[in-house]
């Protein structure tokens, strides 16, 4: 018994959306719905899973366009992400604009923190704050089973761009070096685009950690 994931890529910026259940009770989130709704709820029926909320790492376009839309499809909660994109998730018509993704502004329904707690079914998840890429980015950690969804901390072979509005490239590599590369190296993460890869993998090959 545990957690499993499932990953459906959406809108023009591949973002890795992802459906997050418990497989003992099969109710799940729906982490970062960037975008591409029907394509999410597909993936929702096919797994056959109950959606239970959804979770934000950040509210960069193409990791929330769909949340108010997802949200009000399966009348569940928006969690995340710290309240400090706040800004970015009621301007999300806007930032859609330049992409041509429809949205939606965002309001959660609880923001969250450092070291709060998050449930989906029966698991529980860690939140870590990394600001950097977003003053609000916030990723999710399952012990259990080590593993980590991380949206745009970190990624195979790269980190999360900073050159974006209230970006901080000092503050980003502070919050790997502290929430990130702090886990053991058999942990496995789902970053927000590309491949999965393992703590281990980055600490010895990510050109962009070496010396933190
Ligand atoms: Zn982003």
């Amino acid at each position: 018994m545990g957690i499993k994931l499932a990953v459906v890529t959406v809108t023009p910026l591949q973002q890795n959306c992802s459906i997050l259940w418990c497989e003992e009770t099969l109710q799940a989130a729906i982490i970062d719905p960037g975008g591409d709704a029907h394509l999410i709820e597909q993936a929702v029926d096919q797994v056959g899973v109950s959606v239970e909320k959804i979770l934000l790492t950040h509210g960069h376009i193409d990791h929330a366009a769909a949340a108010t839309q997802i949200s009000q499809r399966y009348e569940v909660d928006i969690e995340g992400p710290e309240k400090a994109d706040e800004s970015f998730l009621q301007s999300l018509p806007e930032q859609g604009k330049k992409w041509g993704i429809p949205a939606l502004p965002v309001n959660p329904t609880r923001w969250l923190s450092h070291g709060d707690k998050v449930n989906v079914g029966n698991l529980e998840l860690d939140v870590k704050h990394c600001p950097g890429h977003t003053p609000g980015h916030v990723v999710f950690l399952y012990h259990p089973q080590k593993i980590a969804v991380v949206g745009d901390v970190i990624f195979q072979g790269s980190i999360g761009r900073t050159d974006l509005p209230l970006g901080d490239h000092d503050q980003l590599l502070t919050s790997i070096r502290d929430q990130i590369l702090t886990l053991d190296d058999d942990w496995g993460f789902l970053p927000g685009h590309g491949p999965t890869s393992t703590i281990g993998q980055e600490r010895n090959s990510n050109p962009f950690l070496q010396g933190l």
